[in-house]
């Protein structure tokens, strides 16, 4: 076992092997971007079913989204394949799905109660609205009338499956005993992110000795607006009185421009002391480039050139001391690039100039699942399709739809057997994201789709106040603006060689900029023509 175990994890650097070796007891492993988070956390388990003697079927696996949870079950079906079935990988809101199944009968829900899709929650709000209020209305208050219909037809929304399993358990010690048995070794992903009552559930689910691993990055949390609250990460140790604490430092992601302007750019406002990021990985010399645009449809204008003469090849000139950014820009295809924005309202300018430049592109929306092209009919078709599994099922009724497949194709597969489950997964899949990252295009992407993404060329445009940080009303206070640092701190991560940032004249630049040394300023790309002092010419 010693042997197979130290293989497991060879594959580790000495942090990230220290972090994946901690025998037991609350551990909080601080990482910050590319530190490989996953790497680390999927290797742990690995090793601990392969070599430590845990039975695979006592860890659970907590991820923010499903594509994180099956980028988990994929890494680990290859570190582990027989116990990756074992393990219980899940959102937080599949969990609470899991818990509801076993034990909903306490709230008059069958085993194969239904989740319904905020159209189905308008549908039961209006069959109870009263009083002049608004259907919306009671469905956000979660109004105990509106609650009771729902239950009437065997149904929960998306709040209930947080919600409903945390009463059961703030109830019920024999339930909370029950499940601390079942899953002895617990992990969650992105544990800077969690809400109050992701936060409450997980503490019942793991005793302050027990095992439980939390990762993160405090320096990427981003999600206040939703609830999020990162000083559950803060005060891990507080909570679990005893926790280790390992820290990832080295990034094998970007190069070491882009790692020194993001941690200039965080330092005012870390929440990490003492904070450390070391490139790993030689990407070669190019800086930062900053680029001013009279417009939105001039800065639109600059990214698609930019990518069209990045592309072009290596005698692309970009900067005036002579140095040829064509270093590492070889061998580049489309979906090697990727555009963020704060808000999706600017991705339109960018749509317009790229689809002028012939340069194909996707834009990264979370709509649902359901409301794709195609699967209303495929889902609705089904029922009359022949076919063992899901999966066959919906390949008959597909036909030629080959987009509408590809998209379900992983639910379907997922589902096995037991259709419940897809149509339940269909109503849940209110996050259903329609980004390929296969697809060999250009990814137009929300600062906050961009988490946990990688790609070798970043532009990150609007770099203005105003809207980084985005102003809106009752958003001036520090914390607010603190958490739109964070978010470019995010963008600027995720860029491995190249990292672009713009602004245009429409507002004063972004005060985040203001903490970068060391970049270049690029001219207008008005061709040949070279402006004076710092300012360069693209071409
Ligand atoms: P983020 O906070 O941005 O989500 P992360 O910590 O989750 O970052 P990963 O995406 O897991 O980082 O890893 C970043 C990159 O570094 C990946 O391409 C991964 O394969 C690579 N990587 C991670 N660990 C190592 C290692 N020990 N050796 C080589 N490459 C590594
Ligand atoms: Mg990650």
């Amino acid at each position: 076992a010693e042997s197979a175990g130290s293989s497991l994890l060879d594959g580790l650097d000495p942090e990230q092997r220290a972090a994946a070796e901690v025998a037991g007891g609350p551990l909080l492993i601080i990482a910050g971007p590319g530190t490989g988070k996953t790497r680390t956390l999927t290797h742990r388990i690995a090793d601990l079913v392969t070599s430590r003697g845990v039975p695979a079927s006592e860890c659970l696996a907590i991820t923010f989204t499903r594509r994180a949870a099956e980028e988990m079950a994929e890494r680990l079906a290859l570190l582990a394949p027989d116990a990756v079935d074992e393990v219980t990988i899940a959102t937080f809101h599949s969990l609470g799905v899991l818990i509801l199944r076993e034990h909903g009968a306490r709230f008059g829900l069958s085993a194969s109660f239904g989740v319904a899709d905020p159209e189905r929650q308008l549908e039961v709000a209006l069959s109870v609205v009263a009083d002049g209020k608004e259907a919306r209305e009671l469905v956000d208050a979660g109004d105990a009338r509106y609650k009771k219909a729902l239950r009437a037809q065997d149904l929960v929304d998306f709040d209930d499956l947080i919600s409903l399993p945390l009463s059961l358990l703030e109830e019920s010690p024999p339930l909370v005993s029950g499940y601390r048995a079942r899953w002895r070794w617990v992990s969650v992903d992105e544990y800077q992110d969690v809400d109050e009552q992701q936060y409450r559930l997980l503490r019942l689910l793991a005793p302050p000795d027990g095992n439980l691993t939390a990762i993160g990055d405090p320096d990427q949390a981003i999600y206040r607006f939703r609830g999020a609250d990162v000083g559950f990460f803060l005060r891990f140790r507080e909570d679990f009185p005893g926790a280790r604490t390992v820290q990832l430092t080295r990034n094998y992601r970007s190069s070491t421009a882009v790692v020194t302007g993001a941690m200039q750019v965080i330092a005012p406002s870390s929440l990490v002391p003492g904070r450390e990021l070391r490139p790993m990985v030689d990407h070669g010399a190019a800086p930062i480039g900053v680029h001013h645009a009279s417009s939105e449809a001039a800065e639109a204008g600059f990214v698609a050139r930019t990518i069209e003469q990045v592309l072009g090849g290596a005698s692309f000139h970009a900067f005036d001391s002579g140095r040829v950014v064509g270093d590492g820009t070889q061998g580049l295809g489309f979906s090697d690039f990727a555009v963020l924005y704060r808000t999706d309202r600017q991705s339109r300018a960018l749509v317009e100039a790229l689809t002028q430049s012939g340069l194909p592109f996707q834009k990264r929306s979370h709509d649902r699942l359901a409301d794709r092209p195609g699967v209303a009919r495929i889902a609705h078709d089904l029922a009359f399709a022949g076919g063992s599994t899901v999966l066959e099922r919906v390949r008959a009724v597909a036909g030629d739809d080959h987009t509408a497949y590809e998209l379900l194709k992983p639910l379907a597969a997922e589902c096995g057997a037991d259709f419940e489950r897809f149509h339940t997964a269909l109503a849940l899949g209110v996050e259903v994201d329609t980004w390929d990252p296969r697809a060999d295009r250009i990814s137009l992407l929300t600062l906050h789709a961009s988490k946990g993404l990688e790609f070798p060329v970043v532009f990150i445009v609007g770099c203005e106040d105003g809207l980084l940080p985005l102003r809106w009303p009752g958003s001036d206070d520090v914390e607010a603006v603190d958490e739109e640092r964070r978010l470019f701190f995010v963008g600027m991560t995720r860029a491995q060689r190249h990292l672009f940032l713009s602004h245009t004249s429409g507002r004063p630049k972004s005060p985040f900029l203001a903490a970068l040394k060391a970049y270049e300023q690029l001219g207008d790309a008005q061709p040949k023509r070279k402006r004076k002092g710092t300012q360069l010419s693209l071409l």
